[in-house]
């Protein structure tokens, strides 16, 4: 019956070299980890192909001593050799192989033992005193409980490695590889008293069978597209390296124009794109040397990990791979162009924790200037424009905890009347580190924070309380425009808002205006449709504001109830273009004959002022009367220019 447990060698051989081939058929073979698994893979193939080697001349009729000495040395040597091979596999997949390697304590606790265990089996060729093979008989002799003590050591030392370190390893991976100890631990004690089973390597091969189905799992851990690493094992392998205090480099590749280009062309042909993006990143991986892990997260954004050991190379990498991509990528006879752009970022330098590594990767090429030259993350977050849209969130926050936030008035002239009848309430934010924070800048991060719901409610408190002023009452105004952002107009609460807003204040109806854009317009939805319905019925009137810069959806445009329309400034600008004064003639008139009110806006000459003045526009707004000013010096203006009327 013993003898017949032999086969278990072969089944043990038979998984190994299953286990190897789907290993290199998954390509679960780049990177530390996947190196030190095959390796435990290898020692154990070998440690089988020696015991069946031996095991065949341990029971040949005529006995060659020396052929079954080296293949039972071959075995022990390679067996004994998955115990550390295993605490190399735990060590790589915590990630600190830059701690172990610059501790000789624990360089010396990892190598010495095997080193002693080789010394032995030296000294054992002498002395015999841990196996011996005479007149075709192997046998172990007293000393040899010795490599049992070792291995047990290396057991030892692995699970100390993993619960020291368990924050470092998914969840799932530290049950899976001390699982394999209690199996070890049987096979050994069964193999000690049946020295013939052959048990120990068959339990191996199912131990690493069994970490090969629980840990190196390359569904989870692979981009299918590209067969680089996914996002899920960029946030594993980042999360680690800030938590061990690991310094690396990453290149970051965006693809900016990556959404677009899949709209257009679809989703098969950008997956080759995605394929010919990955071979470039890998191709400069390899030029360089550098031998960083790869990633393509989603969308089209690459990183590349790269050790400290070669930061250096990983520039000239990065400087290579934006050089290769400045070509065409050609796809099924298509010739693409990608707008891609490349940052270096240093860990923990430049950013210590995942959440900016993510908001900045993600965000890095929307706000550095475009030069197409690679970016270094030291040297963006040196720039205060920079750092400032970076931190527009809390720069928002701490406006609106501390009150920096101000209505601004811009006077809107009536050609009409030729005297101002209205103005335009435009919000400012004064930071105490950044200075002035520009609208377009902040209004737009508002929209997408939410909190231009509270930003949106001062600026109609404000205005609300100036309207019911002494001041406004004595210069004579008509309304205030207030702008409304596509968020505001999208929100359930809006109309009651503004008309709660209003009875505060006492304020009518006919005294505010509100500014809605064609990009709110073109959302068309029915919560907003409903918002207008109740503020238009209460009698308050709407602008179309910066009309000429969006989708201009006349059917849209016309079913509102609009009563003015406001030429975008980069509409006027173009006023010299013999095509564009035409186009301008004939949207005047068309907005006049539905009987439209215009304001031109960003008038900054007197000359504009006579054209557009000719033209009938009912409304004058621009830096020629005035900027936007704030409220006292705004009621100042006006009283002043009325004097002069
Ligand atoms: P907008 O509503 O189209 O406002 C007109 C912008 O043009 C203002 O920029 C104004 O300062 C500027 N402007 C006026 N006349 C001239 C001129 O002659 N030349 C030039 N070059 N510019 C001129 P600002 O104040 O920077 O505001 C930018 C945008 O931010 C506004 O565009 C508006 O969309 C938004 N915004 C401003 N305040 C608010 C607010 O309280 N709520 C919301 N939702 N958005 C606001
Ligand atoms: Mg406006
Ligand atoms: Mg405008």
């Amino acid at each position: 019956m013993f003898f017949s447990l032999v086969i278990l060698n072969y089944v043990a051989l038979i998984l190994l070299v299953i286990l190897l081939a789907t290993t290199i058929f998954r390509r679960m073979t780049k990177g530390t980890t996947n190196h030190a698994f095959m390796f435990i893979l290898f020692t154990a193939l070998a440690a089988v192909i020696f015991d069946i080697w031996a095991l065949h001349l341990d029971n040949l009729s005529a006995p060659n001593n020396i052929a079954q000495y080296t293949m039972h040395l071959g075995y022990l040597l390679c067996h004994n050799l998955t115990t550390p091979a295993y605490v190399v596999y735990i060590i790589s997949l915590a990630d600190i192989w830059h701690k172990v390697r610059n501790s000789k304590v624990q360089m010396t606790a990892l190598f010495l033992p095997y080193v002693l265990m080789i010394a032995a089996m030296i000294v054992n060729v002498f002395t015999g005193a841990i196996f011996s093979v005479s007149n075709g008989v192997y046998r172990r002799e007293f000393l040899f409980p010795v490599l049992y003590v070792i291995a047990s050591y290396y057991m030892i030392l692995g699970l100390i490695y993993l619960y020291k370190y368990y924050r470092l390893f998914k969840g799932g991976n530290v049950a899976a590889i001390t699982a394999v100890v209690p199996m070890t631990l049987v096979a050994v004690v069964i193999q000690y008293f049946i020295p013939d089973a052959s048990v120990e390597m068959f339990v191996n091969s199912l131990s690493l069978l069994f970490i090969s189905m629980t840990t190196q799992r390359p569904e989870e851990l692979i981009d299918p597209f590209t067969r680089l690493r996914n996002f899920n094992t960029y946030a594993d392998d980042t999360k680690r390296i800030f938590a061990n205090g690991k310094k690396v480099r990453i290149i970051m590749l965006n693809i900016g124009n990556f959404s677009s280009l899949q709209t257009m062309m679809g989703f098969d042909t950008m997956k080759g794109v995605l394929r010919a993006v990955a071979q470039e990143v890998e191709k400069a991986d390899k030029n360089n040397k550098i031998h960083s892990e790869l990633y393509h997260l989603d969308g089209g954004r690459f990183r590349m990990i790269i050790s400290y050991r070669h930061r250096y190379r990983a520039i000239t990498c990065a400087e290579e791979l934006n050089r290769a991509l400045e070509e065409n990528i050609v796809i099924n006879e298509l010739s693409l162009k990608l707008s891609h752009h490349i940052c270096v970022v240093d860990c923990p330098e430049d950013i210590h924790d995942f959440k900016t590594l993510t908001t900045f990767g993600s965000t890095f090429h929307e706000k550095a200037e475009a030069t197409g030259a690679v970016l270094y993350a030291s040297e963006l977050f040196q720039n205060k424009q920079f750092e400032m849209v970076s931190n527009i969130d809390s720069i928002i926050d701490n406006a609106l905890k501390k009150n920096n936030l101000k209505v601004y008035y811009q006077p809107i002239y009536s050609v009409e009347q030729g005297r101002f009848t209205s103005a335009e309430a435009l919000i400012r934010l004064q930071d105490e580190d950044y200075g002035f924070v520009p609208p377009d800048l902040f209004i737009p991060a508002a929209e997408k924070s939410g909190a231009i719901h509270r930003i949106g409610g001062f600026v109609l408190d404000e205005v609300c309380r100036f309207i019911a002023s002494d001041n406004f009452r004595e210069i004579g105004l008509d309304y205030i425009e207030i702008n409304l952002s596509v968020a505001q107009c999208m929100h359930g609460d809006l109309a009651d808002k503004v008309l709660d807003t209003m009875k505060k204040y006492n304020v009518s109806p006919d005294q505010i205006n509100l500014e809605i854009t064609e990009t709110a317009v073109s959302y068309g939805q029915n919560i907003m449709k409903n918002n207008l319905d109740k503020l238009s019925n209460a009698g308050i009137s709407f602008s179309l504001d910066d009309y000429g810069t969006g989708y201009s959806n006349m059917r849209r445009v016309i079913q509102l109830p609009l009563k003015i329309v406001k030429l975008d400034k980069s509409f006027v600008d173009e006023q010299n273009n013999p095509k564009m004064w035409i186009m301008i003639q004939n949207t005047v008139k068309m907005l006049k004959d539905m009987n439209m009110e215009i304001v031109v806006e960003g008038i900054e000459d007197e000359e504009m002022v006579d054209q557009f003045s000719a033209l009938e526009c009912d409304f004058i707004q621009g830096y020629y009367f005035s900027r936007p000013v704030p409220e006292d010096e705004f009621v100042e203006f006006i009283r002043k220019a009325h004097i002069k009327v």
